[in-house]
């Protein structure tokens, strides 16, 4: 009896002490990507794929930025006085000139 009981309290902590060696978040070698929130194992803490991430967002961010701007740009530069003659495109706004048969993003009148 004595030897099954000492058995029926050793298999749980057994498996208390094996869920303990699993690493866990925030062991203090372990450094949490900034980037990801994952922990990485690498020594600057982060991960080498992230870190490239990291470098190309701000270009990408600019990117982004410019291709707004640009956008932004595009229908204010095609908005003449005279709007008689000017059909807007459904596809992406812009007022192209009502004789045009195709948009300059590809949007055909004649088509729809
Ligand atoms: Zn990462
Ligand atoms: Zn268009």
């Amino acid at each position: 009896m004595r030897v099954a009981a000492a058995l029926a309290i050793n298999e749980p902590r057994q498996i208390m002490s094996h869920k303990k060696t699993t690493p866990i978040f925030g062991k203090h070698n372990t450094k949490i990507c900034p980037v990801c929130g994952k922990p990485s194992y690498s020594a600057g803490g982060i991960h080498p794929q992230c870190a490239e991430k990291q470098a190309n967002a701000p270009r990408e961010q600019q990117l982004k930025a410019k291709k707004k701007t640009e956008a932004k740009k595009k229908p204010v530069a095609k908005k003449l006085p005279q709007t008689w003659n000017q059909k807007k495109c459904p596809e992406c706004g812009v007022e192209v000139h009502v004789r045009k048969k195709k948009c300059d993003c590809g949007f055909n009148f004649f088509e729809s």
